[in-house]
């Protein structure tokens, strides 16, 4: 392969113009923002693909016969439309919007269209690339939204419908873009070489660091490429999964323990006569819940938080547990029973002391299995858990503040909803 002409198209993508040079179409890109991803991509030689596609371990595919043929800037445009669809981390999001070999074609397209409107201001779109224009859609939208436009579009005449299997070399962009393997493509684990996952991570968050400074001092309407630096930056990922996830794996560790109990007898006692052995039952996690009812905590915010505790114990067969709930502020103002966590009543305002909770909670008997905490952090804690007791520390507060640290020994969930006086 002919490494030094696509050496030569990376340079031509992130090298400045010389100065005074008159401004001419095949003028270096000047994008150095894109250097970090571009020199990551692993060139593979492939003559079943008609130029160059991707894959999402970074490889790109190219035919050789169209690289000899192609001009540097053709090949630099080719590179930057396969890189974007990296950056943007195309395949992980098709593959969260179901996309499958039916729909391939029109993802490729939604995301092609989000490619193109990033390139165009540099004059890098390859011409076959579709346009919001083109396609008759609203400019800047995110790919998403251009696949469920399109989607919604009568369907054209379908060809190998029912067959699954791999995609072919020429169809489309490749993995890279829509997560579906074609069949000239390499797996993960071969030596070719690849970009693993967190790698490209790294790489996303470099270059969305750079390609935001480069946006500044240029302008312009960046459309899905600056949701891509934004959530690339500061990912805003939804905390009720979270939140379910950690009650979960708490009750299955509580659970797991396997809690002894003399109060059935076991099958096996007959065996071993003279021998009382314990019957092993699943038990019923004790849950206590701490709330923060101190002003700075967001009712609304505190409410849903509770609804996906109870949708979490719910979901594992454990609803009407009895669910010891003590309100706190700087004070215990009310311990109470309840069979759902949303049933509490909440009293309290003024400045916060969870330790009083704490100190509740350690005087139970039974011991609590699981203990969950609301509150906005701004606490003093206890020095240690509660004995036997998995904490979840569940810490209410607004996207874009900085939240207090919580102890070690709890399990943080961050629960954040937008501010709208933020940024
Ligand atoms: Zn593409």
């Amino acid at each position: 392969m002919d490494h030094q002409k696509l050496a030569a198209a990376k340079l031509w993508l992130i090298s400045t113009p010389p100065p005074g040079a008159a401004r001419r179409v095949d003028q270096p890109r000047d994008l150095p923002y894109l250097s970090q991803a571009l020199y990551a991509l692993i060139a593979v030689s492939d003559p079943d693909v008609e130029q160059m596609t991707c894959d999402e371990w970074w490889r790109v595919y190219i035919n050789e016969t169209w690289l000899d043929a192609a001009t540097v800037p053709e090949i630099g445009a080719e590179l930057a439309h396969v890189t974007w669809h990296l950056l943007a981390d195309h395949a992980a999001r098709a593959r969260d919007q179901d996309v499958d070999r039916s729909t391939a074609k029109s993802w490729e397209q939604a995301a092609d269209v989000t490619v193109s409107h990033t390139l165009a201001p540099d004059k890098l779109k390859p011409r076959r690339l579709p346009t919001a224009k083109k396609l008759r859609l609203p400019e800047a939208r995110s790919a998403e939204e251009y696949f469920a436009l399109i989607s919604r579009l009568p369907p054209k005449a379908k060809d190998g419908e029912g067959d699954p299997g791999d995609l072919e070399p020429t169809d489309g962009c490749g993995s890279g873009a829509d997560g579906l393997r074609r069949r000239n493509e390499y797996g993960p684990e071969t030596d070719v070489g690849a970009v693993a996952k967190h790698e490209a991570t790294e790489i996303r968050k470099q270059v969305a660091v750079e390609y935001k400074r480069h946006q500044t001092t240029r302008g312009g309407d960046p459309g899905d490429a600056l949701r891509w630096v934004k959530q690339t930056l500061d990912p805003e990922v939804p905390w009720e999964p979270l939140l379910g996830g950690a009650v979960r794996r708490a009750v299955g560790w509580a659970a797991g323990r396997g809690d002894y109990t003399y109060t059935r007898p076991s099958r096996r006692s007959s065996s071993l006569p003279g021998v009382v052995l314990p019957g092993q039952h699943r038990p019923v996690p004790r849950v206590s819940i701490i709330i923060d009812t101190s002003y700075s905590v967001d009712d609304n915010l505190l409410a849903r938080a509770l609804g996906e505790v109870d949708g979490a114990l719910m979901s594992l067969g454990v609803p009407g547990a009895q669910m010891t709930i003590y309100s706190v502020d700087a004070a215990v103002h009310t311990v109470e029973k309840v069979r759902r966590a949303r049933d509490a009543k909440l009293v309290g305002a003024g400045g916060t002391d969870l330790r009083l909770g704490f100190r509740g909670v350690e005087a139970e008997r039974p011991r609590p299995d699981i203990v969950i905490c609301f509150t906005d952090g701004d606490t003093p804690w206890p020095s240690a858990p509660p004995p036997g007791a998995v904490v979840i520390a569940a810490i209410l507060g607004r996207r874009g503040f900085s939240l207090p640290p919580t102890p070690q020994w709890a399990t943080r969930v961050e629960c954040l909803v937008d501010d709208r006086w933020a940024r």
